[in-house]
């Protein structure tokens, strides 16, 4: 095979494992987790993939994760037959990390242990974790449909840099190989093991086996014995009855499948009969993923047919607004060899995304509207990861778009401080008497919004006005034209006509004015020539002098910049 090599690692994953090695000794038994969790996800990947071609399953289909350790040498493996890597995927994916904003998250540690453990959860901590216990690791790997003879193995010490060099290798898959550090003898514990497995790993899917043991009159010790034992329950959480599992049980099947570190925020777990048969065990993560603006980033649910695994992201199971959901659906009609193509045409699966729409709408409905604090709490925190994302449903789901401007969230002049907490409910209930239209100004920042001339009078007369400055918040407003029967009006527009809110005097005033300054208005007309359409009197300012305003149907100003700033 070709000859050793020495890479380095990207600096980022240099960081990580520093970081980690530090901040998670507290927690290292995680690591089990974690490795486990991959060696699973290779398995799936295998699934998937010999969909299309059975041959990759050899003569060795059943798929299955093996424990071992050997006290002699301190180590423990972790074993599974699953997809494999090869040389080039060993480097691709265990030497970087590929997710967009790695660089940024980075550079935002504060260098302190403690406080950058609390953000590392949010990047995922994955194989790397490894390096929590093992002073080196090695990986000896074999990629599905591959010679015995193209086998990888990669080795670290978790410094600098990694080794890679062609090995042999007798069957598929992989073996994580741990050597321990001082002190880590505890993990050469059958008895410990499979405690932490029961802990963390108990709703992987596929059986996790050790070689069961038995007591050694003469040595007065457990020896391995040849049996195989399984140390998981082996089979689908979401088919289990809600009644039989935990809430750490819920917990830690959320950070498998979301290849995340913290709990999540809330989760639906539900069996629906009907037309299409189908379970659905969906997450909210209580933090946005780095990745979520990136368009080319996982979408996080899983489909499995009758509880066999189908594909990872199965992005028609969810709409675009709704991508930080994760989770599992397990339909019991689609067939087995159910393709991303079939997926795209199937009458089906638009009916099972249906249901998942609505019920993840009524998990959020259920926090929204809870009189529970802390209820109300956890959806201000679900608002800010993920406020910008849901808002974008307003245009893209029209059959629940009045469901989803009910949880919608604003800042407003009624608080005037940065923080989303105003529902157009709650705006609503504050409107004057007379008042008929819900007030919004669009700007680039919220302090241009919070200031705009535009919002003089409606401060003057203490009308509210919702100060609306996400890039989002353009496409909101032109799909969302009214709420409960109110027309939204942008202050920036048109000629400002308050409607019953203004009374006859000021109209009068204002029409005389118009007559008595027109000499000036057309002066100012002239000389501005072709950037302005008209200039008028107004009495819409009480500070400023003068303020600019698009017609009722042109682009709003902040839209135009928008659309400058893209270059269209
Ligand atoms: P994640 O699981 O979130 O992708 P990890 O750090 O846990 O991140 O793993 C990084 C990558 O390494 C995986 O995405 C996968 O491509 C590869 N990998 C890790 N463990 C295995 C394994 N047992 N078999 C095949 N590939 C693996
Ligand atoms: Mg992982």
């Amino acid at each position: 095979g070709a000859p050793k090599e020495t890479l380095g690692f990207q600096a980022e994953v240099k960081q990580l494992l520093q970081l980690m090695i530090h901040s998670l000794y507290s927690n290292k038994e995680i690591f089990l987790r974690e490795l486990v969790s991959n060696a699973s996800d290779a398995c799936d990947k295998l699934r998937f993939e010999a969909l299309n071609n059975n041959g990759l399953y050899g003569d060795d289909s059943e798929l299955k994760i093996r424990l071992s350790f050997d006290k002699a040498a301190r180590t423990l493996t972790i074993s599974d037959n699953g997809i494999g890597l090869s040389r080039e995927e060993a480097v691709a994916h265990l030497g970087t990390i590929a997710k967009s904003g790695t660089k940024e998250f980075f550079a935002s540690l504060s260098g302190d242990a403690q406080k950058d453990a609390h953000l590392i959860g949010q990047f995922g901590v994955g194989f790397y974790s490894a390096f929590i216990v093992a002073d080196k690791v090695t990986v000896i790997s074999r990629r599905a449909g591959l010679e015995h003879n193209q086998a990888v193995k990669w080795e670290s010490e978790g410094a600098g840099d990694y080794s890679v060099e062609m090995v042999e290798k007798a069957g598929r898959g992989t073996d994580v190989i741990l050597h321990l550090k001082d002190g880590e003898d505890d993990f050469l514990n059958a008895w410990k093991l499979k405690s932490i497995i029961r802990k963390y790993s108990d709703h992987i899917t596929l059986p996790i086996v050790m070689k069961a043991e038995k007591w050694d009159e003469e040595k007065k010790e457990q020896v391995a014995t040849d049996e195989d034992e399984t140390v998981n329950q082996a089979n689908a959480l979401w088919a289990r009855p809600k009644s039989e599992i935990t809430e750490e049980q819920y917990q830690e099947f959320y950070k498998h499948v979301a290849h995340d570190f913290e709990n999540p925020l809330g989760w639906i777990h539900a069996k629906v009969e009907g037309k299409q048969e189908y379970t659905q065990l969906l997450y909210i993560p209580a933090r946005a993923p780095f990745d979520l603006w990136d368009r080319n980033a996982r979408h996080g649910v899983k489909l499995y047919v009758k509880r066999v695994f189908i594909m990872d992201d199965a992005e028609q199971l969810m709409p675009l607004y709704m991508r930080f959901v994760r989770g599992v659906v397990d339909s019991a009609d689609l067939p087995l060899n159910v393709s991303r193509e079939i997926l795209q045409q199937s009458k089906d699966i638009e009916t099972i995304r249906g249901g998942c729409v609505k019920k993840v709408l009524s998990l959020l409905e259920g926090m929204a509207d809870s009189d529970d604090a802390a209820e109300k709490e956890k959806y201000a925190g679900f608002w800010k990861e993920f406020g910008n994302v849901l808002k974008e449903g307003v245009g893209e789901d029209f059959a629940n778009k009045e469901r989803i401007a009910k949880l919608l969230r604003f800042a407003s002049t009624h608080h005037d401080t940065t923080e989303q907490n105003v529902s157009l409910a709650d705006y609503v209930s504050r409107m004057k008497e007379g008042q008929e239209k819900i007030y919004y100004v669009t700007a680039e920042t919220f302090l241009a919004a919070k200031n705009s001339p535009h919002l003089e009078i409606f401060r003057k007369k203490g009308i509210e006005v919702l100060l609306l400055s996400d890039r989002v918040d353009e496409w909101v407003v032109g799909h969302l034209t009214e709420f409960d029967g109110k027309p939204l009006q942008s202050v920036a527009k048109g000629g400002l006509d308050l409607g019953k809110l203004e009374d006859e005097a000021e109209k009068k005033e204002q029409e005389k004015e118009a007559g008595e300054y027109k000499e000036l208005t057309d002066r100012v007309k002239q000389a501005l020539e072709a950037r302005v359409k008209d200039v008028r009197i107004t009495h819409r300012l009480t500070d400023s002098p003068s303020c600019l305003v698009s017609d009722e149907h042109d682009l709003s100003g902040n839209l135009a910049r928008m659309l400058k700033a893209a270059g269209q």
